[in-house]
C-alpha cells in the first residue's frame, strides 16, 4: 500500500501516518520528492485498513498494490487452476489444458425434454450437462421452474447419460436439496452479489460456477468469487455472459476481453455463455468460436429439442444445423491453439459411463 501525503503536509502530519502504521505492526518506507512525500507501506493490509488512512490529515490519497481479491488472484497462486466436476470415479476438467463443453436446455420442463437434450448435448460432444430446476425469472408470472422435481428429472438424466450436471441455485435455503443432486451449483448474473448466498455455496462442498453480475466489473466479480473461495471453496468457474451497456441489438454485450483480463490476474477457470450474452440463436456459433479464439475454457450453451415450446429463452435454444456446426467448432479448433477435449482428460475409472465423443 502506498501512501501520498499533499503537497503542504507537515513532518508531524507524515511521522503520525508512520506512527500509527508501526502501532499495528507494519513498517513505514518515507520517501520525500521536492514536492510530495510518499510512505511505502509493508505488512498486513487488513490492519492498515483499520487505520482509515485516508481520513488523516495531510494525506492526499491511498493506493493498494495487491490485489482485493487474494485467494483467487494469480499473484499469490501463479499457475491457473483446473477445476474438477463429476462423481468420483468420472470427473470432467475444466482449465487451461483443456475446452470443455457444457450444453443442455435452460430449464428443465418435462423428463422427456431434459433427456432429449441430453442425448442432443452428448452427441455433439458435450460432457457436461446444464439445465435450471429453479429459475431467477425477470417475471414472478413466467415459469419459475420445476424446483426439486427438476433435480430429480436431472439426476435421471444423468444415470441414463452420464453427463454431470449443472444447475443454478437461487436461493440459500436451497442450497443443501440443489447441491444433493447437482455436480455444480451455477450463481445466475442476478445473484452474482447476494453475498449470503455466495457463502452457502462455498460452504456446500460442489464446484461452483459463477456468472459475472449483469453490470459488475471485474473487480466487482472476482471479489464475489472471493466470497466463495473465503470459505474454503476454491473450486470455482466463472462464466461470462455478457454485460449490460447501451446496445439493444443483443441481450447483453459479450465482453470478449474480460476472458484474458482474467486470466491475467486470477488462476480459476473461465468459460463464455454465448446464448444469454447474445439472446440470440444466430449469435451462438459466431460467439462461441470467438470465445474459443480468445482462449476460454469453454462455452456453457442453451439447446432444446423445440425451441418453439420452450418455456424459457427459446430464441437463443439452438438444435440442428447450428448445433451440428457448434459441435465442430468446440471439436476442430480448440487443438488448434493447444486444448484437448475434456472427454479426453476425464477422469474416468473402469466401471464409470464414458462421455463426449
Ligand atoms: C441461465 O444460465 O439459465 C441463466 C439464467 O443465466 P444468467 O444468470 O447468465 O442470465
Ligand atoms: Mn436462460
Amino acid at each position: 500500500m502506498v501512501v501520498v501525503m499533499a503537497p503542504e503536509a507537515t513532518d508531524e502530519q507524515i511521522a503520525h501516518v508512520t506512527d500509527r502504521v508501526e502501532g499495528v505492526g507494519g513498517q513505514a518506507f518515507v520517501s520525500r520528492g521536492v514536492v510530495r512525500t510518499i510512505i511505502g507501506l509493508v505488512g498486513d493490509i487488513e490492519s492498515f485498513h483499520g487505520l482509515n488512512l485516508r481520513s488523516m490529515a495531510g494525506v492526499a490519497d491511498v493506493h493498494r498494490i495487491s490485489d482485493p481479491f487474494k485467494l483467487v488472484s494469480r499473484q499469490h497462486h501463479a499457475e491457473r487452476s483446473t477445476v474438477w466436476v463429476g462423481p468420483a470415479g468420472h470427473q470432467v476438467p475444466i482449465g487451461p489444458d483443456t475446452f470443455t463443453f457444457i450444453a443442455g436446455p435452460c430449464a428443465v420442463e418435462t423428463a422427456q425434454q431434459t433427456l432429449e437434450a441430453a442425448e442432443m448435448a452428448k452427441a455433439a460432444g458435450a460432457t457436461l450437462l446444464r439445465g435450471g430446476a429453479f429459475k431467477p425469472r425477470t417475471s414472478p408470472y413466467a415459469f419459475q421452474g420445476l424446483g426439486v422435481r427438476g433435480l430429480e428429472i436431472l439426476s435421471d438424466v444423468r444415470a441414463t447419460t452420464g453427463l454431470p450436471i449443472v444447475t443454478e441455485v437461487v436461493d440459500a435455503r436451497d442450497v443443501a436439496v440443489v447441491a444433493e443432486h447437482a455436480d455444480m451449483l451455477q450463481i445466475g448474473t442476478r445473484n452474482a452479489a447476494n453475498f449470503g448466498l455466495l457463502q452457502a455455496v462455498g460452504d456446500a462442498g460442489k464446484p461452483v460456477l459463477l456468472k459475472r453480475g449483469m453490470n459488475a466489473t471485474i473487480e466487482e466479480w472476482l471479489m464475489a468469487a472471493e466470497y466463495v473461495a473465503q470459505r474454503g471453496n476454491l473450486d470455482v468457474v466463472l462464466c461470462e455472459r455478457g454485460i449490460r451497456t447501451f446496445e439493444p441489438s443483443t441481450r447483453n454485450t459479450l465482453d470478449i476481453s474480460a476472458v484474458p483480463v482474467v486470466q491475467g490476474i486470477s488462476h480459476l477457470p473461465i468459460i463464455v455463455d454465448p446464448s444469454h450474452a447474445g439472446g440470440r440463436r444466430d449469435l451462438v456459433v459466431p460467439l462461441s468460436r470467438a470465445a474459443i479464439a480468445v482462449g476460454a475454457d469453454g462455452v456453457i450453451v442453451d439447446i432444446h429439442p423445440d425451441p418453439e415450446t420452450a418455456l424459457c429463452d427459446g430464441p437463443q435454444a439452438i438444435l440442428g444445423a447450428d448445433l451440428r456446426a457448434l459441435a465442430q467448432a468446440v471439436r476442430q479448433l480448440p487443438p488448434i491453439l493447444g486444448r484437448v477435449d475434456s472427454s479426453a482428460h476425464a477422469r474416468t475409472s473402469v466401471t464409470a459411463v464414458s462421455v463426449g465423443v
